[in-house]
């Protein structure tokens, strides 16, 4: 089983993967949740908070503006599936409350980032899904969200 990282290890990892390889093009490198036609419901190697899971189309499309109808139904399912999951396991937050709302977001980046202080980020298109709750601190990172038992959420087939 691979084990998530922690965003040193991530980036570390980003830096060393070659510019013309999308580490979300290889699958076997990606802890695979459940999949149906069109999609793969992948762990975050590199979670922000404890359960973040990303759906990320099966070939490389890099804007939701290339989501046919078909792709989109397709992700639709897939997505309900994932979230009766997650819910089916009554996970909780660290302070015991029920893990019962979430949050889907697609971050657009106009621009390549290239060099400069920063490490170069995926290109393929990834729709983040994570749990939340009123009062959470969003955008606050949780240092230990790595150490999440994500296997759990893995859909059986
Ligand atoms: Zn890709």
């Amino acid at each position: 089983m691979k084990k998530l990282l922690s965003r040193d290890e991530y980036e570390q990892l980003l830096k060393n993967t070659p510019r013309d390889v999308c580490l979300l093009c290889q699958a076997q490198e990606q802890i695979v949740l459940g999949s149906s036609t069109h999609w793969l419901w992948i762990a975050s190697l590199s979670p922000y908070w404890k359960f973040h899971t990303l759906f990320i189309p099966r070939k490389h499309l890099e804007d939701i503006a290339e989501l046919s109808p078909e792709l989109f139904e397709d992700f639709k399912t897939l997505h309900q599936k994932a979230k009766s999951k997650v819910l089916s396991l009554a996970l909780k937050h660290d302070d015991g409350k029920p893990i019962d709302q979430f949050i889907i977001m697609i971050r657009l980046r106009e621009v390549a980032i290239e060099n400069g202080s920063t490490y170069p980020k995926p290109r393929h298109l990834h729709i983040h899904f994570v749990p939340d709750r009123e009062g959470v601190e969003r955008f606050v990172l949780d240092p230990l969200a790595m150490e999440a038992d994500i296997e759990q959420l893995r859909l059986s087939e």
